[in-house]
């Protein structure tokens, strides 16, 4: 893609090929009623987005079947997460920032990144492969592998695994995750399930934790049976 290409895609559709491209690379099939969740907008407005970012040979969109990004979207957003993550951890590492603050930061910065600074940040980081929030960096290329995550809110009880990934723009939620010590890289269990949903309680080790249904949506577990 080229800068002019780039300078074509108004703030909403880079919102969309983010989302679409942050379940796709939790290994999810990605449908258009969770990309009108995720960003809270209509159905209808969806459909339409789709038909423009395909006319751009941005998406893929099968109706009834899913959504895609085509090798150009990817590489798009791909381009945009490498900034965003690489902001985020420079920020954490360097500068300092608490890790639910990166975000906001990263988010109002990332456009403003030349590709010169983009390799210095890189290079001073060493070159780093995950964010503060256990985000993949992709590499300068493009996507890095996909990996296969479950929320942990979908885990069954006595599921073991490892914290891969916590949603990073609820600042509230990183911090409620921070008290739990459910940093990306712990190991957890699934140690008991409410049967009437509220929350899911988790064992740390000897410690347990309770965690309620809207965190546990956004916080993704590599579990040992999707580990490769
Ligand atoms: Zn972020
Ligand atoms: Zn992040």
């Amino acid at each position: 893609m080229t800068n002019e290409d780039k300078k074509e895609l108004s703030p909403a559709m880079e919102d969309y090929l983010r989302v679409i491209y942050k379940f796709e690379e939790k290994g999810a099939m990605v449908t258009t009623s969770m990309i009108s969740e995720s960003l809270g907008v209509a159905p209808a407005s969806v459909t339409k987005m789709m038909k423009r970012l395909a006319s751009m040979d941005l998406v893929e969109h099968e109706p009834y079947r899913g959504v895609g990004l085509t090798a150009n979207g990817e590489k798009a957003a791909a381009e945009m997460a490498r900034h965003h993550r690489l902001i985020e951890l420079f920020l954490t590492e360097v500068v300092g920032v608490p890790w639910d603050r990166v975000h906001d930061e990263a988010h109002r910065l990332e456009h403003a990144l030349s590709e010169y600074l983009e390799d210095r940040l890189a290079d001073i980081l060493g070159d780093p492969k995950v964010d503060p929030h256990g985000q993949l960096i992709p590499c300068k290329e493009g996507r890095v592998a996909v990996r296969s995550l479950r929320m942990l809110w979908d885990l069954e009880q006595g599921t073991r695994g490892v914290v891969a990934e916590i949603e990073d723009h609820d600042p509230a939620l990183l911090r409620y995750v921070a008290e739990r010590a459910l940093f990306p890289g712990t190991k957890i269990c699934v140690a008991e399930r409410d049967p009437y949903g509220g929350s899911v309680i988790v064992a740390l080790g000897a410690e347990r934790c309770a965690v309620g249904q809207d965190a546990a949506r956004q916080i993704w577990i590599e579990t040992n049976e999707t580990a490769a």
